[in-house]
C-alpha cells in the first residue's frame, strides 16, 4: 500500500495540496513517490495553534505519562520494521546496518528520556525556607523549580534520517519537557519522516495525549520554516543542520517581537591533535583508524574530523600520507543528497585553490572521493576560510612549527563541537596546556580516540561555542538537553497546599532537592 503522505496536524493527514515536491534517490538521482505537498501558511498556523492549546493539559501530565508516551513511542518505531528502514535507504542511501544501529539509537534515547522524567528530580527543586528571625530583614520562603517553555518548533538534519530528525533528540528531549513540538521534516526524507510522525500520532493515542501535543509540516522551500519560527506562539527553536540554515533562522528569530531561545546546532571542523610522541609509537595504526573515522558515513557527520594539526617532521609527513592511502582505500556510499555532494565539490574546490594542489573529480551522481588536503598552520593562520566546515569525506592537514604556533592556531580557532587530542604518557603535560585553551573552544574534549560516535547519556555535551552552535550553554545530544525547553519559576512565600507536589515541604514525591544548601531526599 503507497503511504498518505501530507501535513500532519493533531493527528490527522490534511487533504490540501497547493504545491508539491519530490525526494531523490541519492543512489541513482532518481525522483521518489510519492509526491509530497508542501505546508501553506495555514497549515503552518494550524500546527503551532493546536500545538499551543495542547500546552496547558500537556505541561500538566505526569512524569509517568509522558514516559509512557515516549516508550510507546520507541514501541511503534520498533513495530514499523523494514518498512521504516526500506524506506529510510532508499531516501537516504545510508547502508542498511547503519540505519538500524541508528533506529536503535533514536529508541533508545527515547527510553532514556521517559527513565528521566518517571521521576521529578530533573526539575532541580531548590528550597530556601523562611528565615523570620534573620537581620537586619528576614527572608520569605523561597522555592524554584523547572517548568515548560511552550511549543518548540524543531528542524531535524538529513544525515540523521531517525536520530536527529522527526523522533529524534531535540523532539524527545521537548516532549520530555512537556512541550508541544511542530516539526519541519526533513525535505530529503519525507516519507521516512511521515512513518515517524505517524507512530507519534499513534503512540499519543494509546496514552491519552491531546492530539495537538506533535504535529509535522513538509516544506521545499525554506519559506514552511520561516513561517514557522516566526509564530508568535512558538516559545523555542531546535535546529540541527548547516551553518546557514541555522544562522538564516537564528536571524529570523532575533526580528520577532517576542524573542525567544534559539538552539541552532551547525556545522563543526572537529580538529584533531596529533602530538609527536603518539604518531611516533603507533603511527600507522593510528592513521587507519583515523582514516576510517573520517570516512565513517561517507564522512557526513557533524562530528567528522575535517582538520588535523601536526608539528613538522618527516613522521608527520610519512602519517599523512599513510592517511590518504588508507582513505582512499575505504568504499563510500553516496551523499545523502545532490546538494550535499555539491557542497564538498565546493569545499574542496576552495582548499585546493588557497592550497595549490591537485583536484578531486567528481566519480558519478552523488558519489565523491575522499580527500586529504595538506597546508601550514601559518598559511592556515593567515586565511581564516580553512575552518570553514566542508561536508564529505575529507580532512584538511595543518603541519604546525611548534607548539607555540599550535596553541596561537587554538586561539585562533573559532567555536567547535568537539577537539580531539593524541598523545602519548610522556607528553601529558603538553596537553594540559592544550585542554587549557580548547576547553574555551569547544564542547567535548575527546583524548586519545576520535570525535565520531556520540554517545546518549546523562554527561554527554553536543553543542559548543558559536559557530558550532548559537547557544554555547547548552547541548542537543544526552539527557540535559531537556534545560533548553524549561524555565525556572521561583515561588515565594506560598502556603504548602498552593505549592507544586515537588515544591511541598513534606516532599511527598520523595525528590533529591537543594534544600537550604544541602542536597537532600
Ligand atoms: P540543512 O540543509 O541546513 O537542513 C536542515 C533543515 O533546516 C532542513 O529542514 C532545511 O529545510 C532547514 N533549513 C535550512 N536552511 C533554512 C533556511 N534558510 N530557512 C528555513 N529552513 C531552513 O542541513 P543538512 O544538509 O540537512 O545537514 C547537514 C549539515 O548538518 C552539516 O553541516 C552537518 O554538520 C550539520 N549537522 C549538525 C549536527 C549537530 O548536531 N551539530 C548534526 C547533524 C548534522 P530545507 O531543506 O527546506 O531548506
Amino acid at each position: 500500500m503507497e503511504l498518505k503522505i501530507g501535513q500532519l496536524i493533531a493527528g490527522t493527514i490534511s487533504s490540501k495540496i497547493e504545491s508539491c515536491f519530490t525526494a531523490y534517490n541519492p543512489a541513482t538521482g532518481e525522483a521518489l513517490n510519492p509526491s509530497v505537498p508542501e505546508a501553506s501558511v495555514e497549515e503552518v498556523e494550524a500546527a503551532v495553534n493546536v500545538a499551543s492549546e495542547a500546552f496547558e493539559s500537556f505541561s500538566k501530565t505526569t512524569g509517568t505519562i509522558r514516559a509512557s508516551f515516549l516508550e510507546a513511542i520507541a514501541n511503534n518505531i520498533d513495530a514499523l520494521g523494514d518498512q521504516l528502514l526500506d524506506t529510510a535507504h532508499l531516501e537516504t542511501a545510508l547502508p542498511l546496518a547503519r540505519l538500524t544501529g541508528e533506529r536503535g539509537r533514536t529508541t533508545s534515547q527515547l527510553k532514556l528520556f521517559a527513565n528521566l522524567v518517571k521521576n521529578g528530580n530533573w526539575k532541580r527543586a531548590i528550597v530556601d525556607g523562611a528565615l523570620p528571625e534573620r537581620q537586619p530583614l528576614p527572608r520569605p520562603d523561597l522555592r524554584q523549580m523547572q517548568i515548560p517553555l511552550g511549543v518548540v518548533a524543531i528542524f531535524g538534519s538529513s544525515n540523521f534520517p531517525l536520530a536527529f530528525s522527526v523522533a529524534g533528540g531535540d523532539t524527545a528531549a521537548a516532549l520530555a519537557a512537556g512541550c508541544p513540538v511542530v516539526f519541519k521534516a526533513h525535505p530529503a526524507h519525507p516519507s521516512t519522516s511521515q512513518l515517524i510522525g505517524e507512530a507519534i500520532v499513534k503512540a499519543g493515542r494509546e496514552t491519552g495525549i491531546h492530539a495537538g501535543v506533535f504535529s509535522m509540516v513538509h516544506g521545499f522551500s525554506n519559506q514552511v520554516g520561516s513561517d514557522l519560527v516566526s509564530h508568535p506562539l512558538v516559545k523555542a527553536v531546535a535546529f540541527t543542520g548547516s551553518f546557514k540554515g541555522g544562522k538564516a533562522l537564528y536571524d529570523l528569530c532575533v526580528k520577532r517581537n517576542e524573542p525567544i531561545p534559539v538552539y541552532a546546532e551547525m556545522g563543526s571542523v572537529n580538529p584533531v591533535f596529533f602530538l609527536p610522541n603518539a604518531i611516533e609509537k603507533n603511527g600507522e595504526q593510528l592513521a587507519k583508524n583515523f582514516a576510517a573515522s573520517i570516512a565513517q558515513g561517507s564522512g557526513q557527520f557533524c562530528t567528522n574530523p575535517g582538520l588535523f594539526v601536526l608539528l613538522n617532521s618527516e613522521k608527520s609527513k610519512k602519517f599523512i600520507s599513510d592517511v590518504s592511502e588508507a582513505i582512499a582505500a575505504i568504499t563510500l556510499h553516496p551523499m545523502l543528497t545532490k546538494k550535499i555532494a555539491d557542497g564538498y565539490h565546493d569545499g574542496i574546490k576552495n582548499q585546493l585553490k588557497l592550497t595549490g594542489a591537485k583536484a578531486v573529480s567528481k566519480i558519478n551522481y552523488n558519489a565523491v572521493a575522499p580527500s586529504i588536503v595538506q597546508t601550514t598552520c601559518k598559511h592556515v593562520l593567515d586565511t581564516n576560510s580553512y575552518f570553514d566546515e566542508v561536508f564529505g569525506p575529507s580532512s584538511l592537514a595543518v603541519i604546525a612549527d611548534d607548539m607555540e604556533e599550535v596553541k596561537s592556531f587554538i586561539e585562533k580557532m573559532p567555536g567547535q563541537l568537539t577537539a580531539t587530542i593524541h598523545a602519548s604518557e610522556k607528553e601529558i603535560s603538553e596537553v594540559g596546556s592544550l585542554v587549557e585553551k580548547l576547553q574555551h573552544k569547544v564542547g567535548r574534549i575527546v583524548f586519545n580516540s576520535f570525535p565520531t560516535g556520540v554517545e546518549v547519556c546523562n554527561a554527554m555535551v553536543h553543542g559548543g561555542p558559536f559557530p558550532a552552535s548559537t547557544d554555547s550553554r547548552s547541548t542537543s545530544v544526552g539527557t540535559t538537553s531537556i534545560y533548553r525547553f524549561v524555565r525556572p519559576v521561583c515561588y515565594q512565600g506560598f502556603p504548602d497546599e498552593l505549592l507544586p507536589d515537588e515544591l511541598k515541604k513534606a516532599n511527598p514525591l520523595h525528590l533529591m532537592r537543594l534544600e537550604n544548601d544541602d542536597y537532600k531526599r
